[in-house]
């Protein structure tokens, strides 16, 4: 295996299920893509296709979910809750994918990352010979919004130290610290679920969200506890979603990150402005590029070679 490579799929895989937003029935197929093309969206339902990559700069709605969107002659065309999905192709390690969808939205599965973690693994990785690159944080960059706030600062390694704070019994402080590689990912991030609060859902239902959300798709917190039958997958499940939803909207960069984010009370709209506000000072950051030696596929990263001139982090679709 090439070292410090990047990967894409073996062989495509299919996913159906229900957008959580929209309610419908989404078909979708994640292909393998040739190095350096990134993560791409395609949606293929509606007659004209359209191809949206999947970067920061394209996030065009963060309202309860990530919404990605492209101009185009027909109008806008857009993909909605691609933050899980994105989650677990970082998680696993799949640097470049083309991700047909029959549909506006991704579907939402178990409200985790780990269906689509699990299909993917098994189809497995495929190395490519150009070198994955990193995006490594050389100064620190503070954003805040109300009481909600997220910084990003240098870090030989990718790291995540994440608060929440609601004002309900089951939830109040959850605080989640880790290094963030594939292990951890796989066995402390990617099953936990997203959430909501039932007196939120009538609300949720008449502003056109949530109609394919279920206690199959969400954890529904009532006043007394979890409606969810089987109850919770971790104690903290909560701070655990609120890292998944993190990894998925940061690596709309378009390149794994070193350096440590540190939030409280984050969520998508933070995200994007804190991605848009790192890129935009310029002193803030630098591409790299990988070396050594890499036994799974995944994040870790032994050393770092040179820095890499590029103009934008962005890779555009080949
Ligand atoms: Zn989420």
């Amino acid at each position: 295996m090439a070292k410090g490579c990047q990967h894409t799929l073996k062989k495509e895989v299919k996913v159906a299920g229900i957008g959580l937003h929209t309610g419908e029935k989404v078909y979708m197929t994640i292909k393998p893509a040739p190095q350096d093309f990134g993560i791409c969206f395609k949606r293929i339902d509606d007659g004209k296709e359209a191809i949206i990559p999947a970067t920061y700069s394209n996030v065009c709605f963060t309202q309860l979910c990530t919404t990605i969107g492209i101009q185009t002659s027909e109008g806008m065309k857009t993909v909605s809750t691609i933050e899980h999905l994105m989650a677990a192709l970082f998680g696993l390690g799949v640097d470049n994918a083309l991700i047909e969808i029959h549909g506006p939205e991704v579907p939402s599965m178990d409200g985790s990352a780990a269906p689509f973690y699990s299909i993917m693994k098994k189809a497995g990785l495929r190395p490519q010979n150009s070198p994955r690159k990193f995006l490594k944080i050389k100064k620190r960059v503070a954003i805040s919004i109300d009481d909600k706030e997220i910084s990003i600062e240098p870090a030989n390694h990718f790291l995540v130290d994440f608060e929440i704070d609601f004002d309900h019994s089951l939830i109040e402080k959850q605080r989640f610290i880790s290094k963030i590689n594939s292990k951890c990912f796989e066995r402390h991030i990617a099953r936990a679920r997203t959430f909501g609060f039932l007196h939120e859902v009538e609300y949720l239902r008449k502003n056109g969200f949530a109609r394919g959300g279920s206690l199959e798709n969400a954890v529904v917190i009532g006043e007394n506890g979890v409606l969810n039958g089987d109850g919770l997958r971790f104690p903290d499940e909560f701070v655990r979603h609120k890292v998944l939803d993190l990894i998925g909207d940061l690596y709309l960069l378009g390149y794994r990150i070193l350096g440590k984010v540190v939030s409280k009370k984050s969520g998508h709209t933070l995200h994007n402005a804190l991605t848009h506000e790192l890129i935009a000072q310029k002193d803030a950051w630098e591409l790299v590029e990988a070396h050594g030696k890499w036994p799974i596929p995944g994040i870790f990263v032994p050393s770092i070679k040179e820095k890499v001139e590029m103009p934008h982090p962005i890779p555009s679709p080949a």
